[in-house]
């Protein structure tokens, strides 16, 4: 088995300029790639690139980012889009606290109505999610718990505490780490990724985002996953191999990609 990148945004504009030729040589290097939208337009774009490439999936939603773009029509168009070939996941949603730069302050009730909706798609649809989260893992959480009926996926790109991942893995969700995981003050990080149980535990590049150490400050590509699955490896004492077989097998599991 080849490795699977869960978690990559080839839609995304920074590979306009050569979109293609990324896509063909990661196409034919990986097991799968899973590219993940974060509105209605790069849920489309990921759509697309699974009808285009082999080896290629979407995952389709609404980023917490994007709350504004929520509507009845959108709510309707999302679902039509997860009704498409290829469409494996509902995501990336969420909660996201931060603060960011060129954000205006994140609005927590806004996002959670707009999570609650896009959930009911994936549970109408039985599909899994790909939950974003950054700085409202308790929050995340007491959302879950609250919520009826199942709800199956995976954190991605995890940045919590122990005690935060614990929670989510007991409820049956799987943990998925990036590039991150390789850098250098990330200690903590990788004591997490210790403990999480080796049936629950994904990779991903997050590209074009978080490139992994020897290519922080570069654009990132799902490629760049054996570098997440070296580290692991290193981490759990496990062969590279047994690395890319266990997390790719977790992924096939998780989205029923055959
Ligand atoms: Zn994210
Ligand atoms: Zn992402």
């Amino acid at each position: 088995m080849k490795l699977i990148d869960t978690h990559a945004h080839l839609q995304f504009k920074a590979y306009d300029a050569d979109r293609d030729e990324v896509a063909k040589r990661n196409s034919k290097e990986l097991e799968a790639v899973i590219n993940v939208g974060a509105s209605l337009d790069t849920s489309k774009g990921a759509v697309t690139l699974a009808g285009r490439f082999d080896n290629f999936y979407a995952a389709v939603g609404i980023h917490p980012h994007h709350v504004d773009q929520w509507n009845n029509k959108t709510f309707s168009d999302l679902e039509t889009l997860a009704k498409k070939k290829g469409v494996v996941a509902i995501g990336e949603i969420g909660l996201d606290a931060h603060q960011y730069n060129d954000y205006p302050s994140p609005d927590l009730s806004a996002q959670v109505k707009i999570l609650h909706q896009q959930i009911e798609i994936a549970q109408k649809l039985n599909l899994p999610v790909i939950f974003h989260c950054r700085d409202a893992y308790d929050e995340l959480y007491q959302y879950i718990k609250q919520r009826q009926g199942k709800i199956s996926g995976v954190v991605h790109c995890f940045m919590g505490t122990w005690e935060q991942a614990e929670k989510f893995l007991d409820t049956g969700f799987y943990i998925s780490f990036t590039g991150n995981l390789t850098y250098k003050n990330n200690g903590a990080l990788r004591e997490i990724a210790k403990s999480v149980l080796e049936d629950r535990i994904l990779t991903e590049t997050d590209a074009p985002y978080l490139p992994p150490e020897p290519y922080r400050g570069t654009r990132n590509e799902p490629v760049y996953v054996k570098m997440v699955a070296s580290a692991l490896a290193e981490i759990k004492n496990w062969s590279l191999q047994k690395t890319i077989d266990i997390t790719a097998q977790n992924a096939k599991d998780l989205f029923k990609i055959l």
